[in-house]
């Protein structure tokens, strides 16, 4: 049996007609960038998640850069982020002028340590970036009160979050702003890069879509300098026709999670992962954590099983962040989770006997070699 790590194919052809029919559209008037149909995914986006506020973007990374700037962090700040997530949670301060400063995983969700933060906090910090990374919401009440004794702005990393909750509250709907990602192969995902911000902040909310357009909301009126960010007609009609199935694949994924975990919850040597109290994960990313690693991955690998690493280096320890002067121990869990965490394969058109049989070979890899 063959069982693909991300299988975009299966749920296009899951929806092949409101797919192709959204596509054509857009070519047939020509919409190409802006226009209507980036206004409807917008409001769709915004009404499902009950804000005020959503601007489209050009991509994941840019809607945190984005966020950041319109809130005026700069050089001589300092923004707090998780030593493990994908590059866009760090970059993206850096790009700011800001500096980053990296906090450790916590040991059993793999989220920003919160009991770690008060003590990053120094007189030129400006906001905390936590990241609800694999679908996992992070800490958030200590997070929020810690942010408000300090001053702090809280922006939510969601790119790897959407619909999760905390508290029955949505990702990006806690904090001053949430960032969204729609890589493809994010649990919604567009057909090429696309991304959005979004916020109850009226007048942030204005100054992010003034940014991402060039400065102006009006055509050449540049009140400001600002970036070439924008959502294209083809992916936000893609969006808009993948909107009405998104809570349903979201519970797939969740189902599929709990298949996983029973399959798997008193197999020696692995360790899998665990949902915080009172959230609702959406596990973008399944991942387990076993001492062999790569010898499990590799075994996977031939059994018709693919598997991925999210992430193989953690932030501090790669070669970009030398400058930070860290060490390994700076950053102990992270350091030693980099070369445990395995992603199993995970999207809602899994099968459950493409889950009982990598489940199975999970088993058989420890029976025979652990
Ligand atoms: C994917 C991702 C991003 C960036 O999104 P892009 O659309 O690829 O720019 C940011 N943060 C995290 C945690 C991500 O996984």
């Amino acid at each position: 049996m063959q069982v693909p790590f991300v299988d975009l194919k299966s749920q296009y052809l899951s929806i092949k007609a409101d797919i192709d029919n959204a596509i054509s559209r857009v070519i047939e008037e020509t919409a190409f960038i802006g226009g209507h149909y980036v206004e409807e995914f917008e409001k769709s986006f915004a009404e499902l998640y009950g804000v005020k506020h959503c601007i489209a973007v050009g991509n994941g990374t840019d809607s945190i850069y984005v966020i950041m700037k319109m809130l005026g962090i700069g050089p001589g700040d300092e923004v707090i982020t998780v030593a493990n997530s994908w590059i866009s949670s760090s970059e993206t301060i850096t790009q700011t002028g800001a500096r980053v400063v990296f906090v450790d995983i916590d040991p059993i969700h793999y989220t920003i340590d919160e009991a770690q933060l008060a003590s990053k906090i120094t007189a030129r910090t400006k906001a905390i970036l936590p990241v609800h990374l694999q679908g996992q919401m992070c800490e958030m009440d200590k997070i929020m009160s810690i942010a408000q004794e300090h001053n702090l702005y809280v922006i939510e990393d969601c790119a790897q979050s959407h619909f999760s909750e905390y508290k029955g509250k949505r990702a990006g709907t806690i904090g001053i702003a949430g960032s969204f990602s729609f890589y493809p192969g994010k649990n919604l995902g567009a057909y090429g890069d696309a991304g959005c911000i979004i916020t109850n902040d009226s007048d942030l909310a204005l100054r992010c879509k003034m940014f991402a357009r060039h400065g102006a909301l009006k055509k050449h009126q540049h009140e400001m300098e600002g970036i070439n960010s924008r959502l294209d007609g083809l992916q936000a009609s893609i969006l808009s026709a993948k909107l009405p199935y998104i809570l349903e694949w979201t519970e797939k994924r969740r189902q599929n999670a709990k298949a996983y975990s029973e399959a798997l919850q008193n197999v020696g040597g692995v360790i899998i992962p665990t949902e915080r109290e009172h959230t609702k994960h959406t596990y973008h990313l399944y991942v387990i954590r076993s001492k062999q690693r790569d010898e499990l991955q590799r075994f996977l690998h031939e059994k018709g099983v693919e598997t991925a690493v999210h992430y193989p280096t953690a932030l501090p320890n790669m070669a970009c962040y030398k400058y930070l002067g860290h060490t390994k121990d700076d950053f102990p869990i992270a350091s030693q989770y980099q070369d445990e965490i395995l992603s199993l394969p995970m999207y809602a058109e899994l099968t459950s006997e493409q889950i009982e049989y990598a489940a199975q070979c999970i088993m058989e890899f420890v029976q025979v070699y652990a």
